[in-house]
């Protein structure tokens, strides 16, 4: 078992991590920026170092630091949440090359995983369904004109070393593919110093639903069901849920397997999810992402399983704790990212927070490193909690996340709190009848 771990991270995810530790005693090492100084994941830490100033590049995402942390405190493993340097090969690399444990997969499944190419490619060997397009890159105009053609417009120019949405372009007709494939490429290239781009067929309303998955890296893995993160704006997700109101226990069964299966085949270690496109009854491969995820709590909340825990066992060598068969589904759990931003407009607000109730009673949780006083520094994303509810089913959880809301206070800034108080009461999402682009045009007062 690992005995000291550091979290490279901060906010709400490092608490998080904090807590599974706490439970399993493991002692913790906090590393913060100057600007983070009061934050919590800080005061609840056993120790803590300041890893520099208030720019990520120069604090959590400083390699020699956090690795200089490490020998100082003596953790002897890293655990990095999400974002940061969680997908961050080399920084998986180095800490290997230190004799420190990454809670994560291996470097070089981050690396298949992190070039889109090369993971549709591996997801495909794998038997994982995947959206039908060019082979891997185009660099021929021509050639990417007859495969659009033969795939069917519209089409999708996507950057092979994409995320966050950038470097992605419709092209509907045949006159739009010259420009969509110039500016796809032009983005990448600005973006992430590499402009291969490949070409997908363009899903014009399909649900978001990804699979969460584990390995224990020996050959071993089981999926935990779904997650619908459909509701989304800027391809940034903004409800999710378990499981999703638009699949059928079999549907869940059969695409749950054949994950579990594919990384099986590829002997994964530790938590992974694997996402997809869904429409009219088919999935479609879209990214892997080899990470804990924001919205992992209402897969927790559904299997009564701490991922975290789980994550720690696989990086200690002591493998999975349970087998598929071991693996059940109760109820239906609904998570809101509540942000600090105008819930109409989305600009950032930063600020003191004067105010702070957050919610309780049976069902709710709250992970949030926020506290009454707390000044939210301008520097980093702006998530100030996840309210998560659970109730056994979707009726009641939705009933439950309606009182939750009512009962939240947190003033000083603007949150999209009263975006989610419209959501839970809106039709659609009483129905769970919406496709990614739904809540692009709820917000824009077409539906
Ligand atoms: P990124 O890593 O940049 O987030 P993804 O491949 O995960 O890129 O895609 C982000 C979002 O773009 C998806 O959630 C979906 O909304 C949209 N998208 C991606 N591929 C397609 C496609 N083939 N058809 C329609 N929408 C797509």
């Amino acid at each position: 078992m690992v005995s000291k771990v550091l979290i490279a991270n901060r906010g709400e995810i490092a608490l998080r991590v904090l807590r599974a530790c706490k439970e399993l005693g493991i002692s913790t090492v906090a590393v913060h920026s100057t600007a983070d100084n009061a934050a919590m994941h800080v005061r609840l830490a056993d120790e803590s170092v300041c890893v520099g100033p208030p720019s990520a590049r120069d604090s959590y995402l400083n390699i020699p630091q956090i690795v200089a942390a490490c020998e100082i405190t003596g953790a002897d493993a890293v655990h990095p949440g999400y974002g940061f340097l969680s997908e961050n090969a080399r920084f998986a690399d180095i800490l290997e090359a230190h004799q420190l444990t990454f809670i994560g997969p291996t470097a070089s499944h981050i690396r298949t995983m992190g070039d889109k190419i090369e993971a549709k490619r591996t997801a495909e060997r794998l038997g994982i369904p995947v959206v039908p397009g060019s082979p891997g890159a185009v660099t021929e105009d021509g050639e990417a004109m007859k495969i659009a053609k033969d795939i069917g417009f519209p089409v999708l120019v996507k950057a092979s070393a994409g995320g966050g949405g950038r470097g992605m372009k419709i092209a509907r007709t045949e006159k739009e593919l010259p420009h969509a494939l110039a500016t796809a490429r032009s983005e990448a290239g600005a973006a992430f110093g590499d402009d291969a781009v490949y070409i997908e067929k363009y899903l014009e309303k399909p649900r978001h639903i990804e699979v969460q998955v584990f390995g224990d890296g020996a050959g071993n893995a089981i999926h935990l069901g779904e997650r619908d993160c459909s509701l989304q704006r800027r391809n940034q997700k903004v409800w999710e849920e378990a499981n999703s109101p638009a699949l059928k226990p079999q549907q869940r069964e059969k695409i749950g397997t054949i994950c579990a299966e594919a990384m099986k085949g590829l002997q994964y270690r530790g938590a992974g999810t694997i996402e997809f496109l869904y429409e009219n009854g088919e999935f479609f491969f879209i990214e892997m992402n080899t990470r804990l995820q924001v919205e992992h709590p209402v897969t927790e909340a559904v299997t009564g399983l701490d991922l975290v825990h789980e994550q720690i066992r696989v990086a200690s060598g002591d493998g999975l704790s349970l087998k598929q068969e071991d693996v059940t589904f109760s109820g239906h759990a609904i998570e809101c990212r509540i942000n600090a931003e105008d819930p109409r407009t989305f600009v950032p607000s930063p600020g003191e927070i004067t105010h702070y109730h957050a919610p309780g009673g049976l069902g709710v949780r709250i992970d949030s490193a926020v506290y009454r006083g707390y000044r939210i520094p301008p520097f980093y994303d702006s998530l100030v909690g996840k309210l998560i509810v659970h109730g056994r089913t979707r009726e009641e959880c939705m009933m439950r996340l309606k009182r939750a809301l009512d009962e939240f206070v947190l003033d000083g800034i603007k949150t999209t709190l009263p975006l989610f108080r419209d959501l839970v009461t809106n039709h659609s999402v009483r129905r769970g009848e919406y496709d990614i682009h739904w809540l692009e045009h709820f917000l824009d007062g077409e539906v």
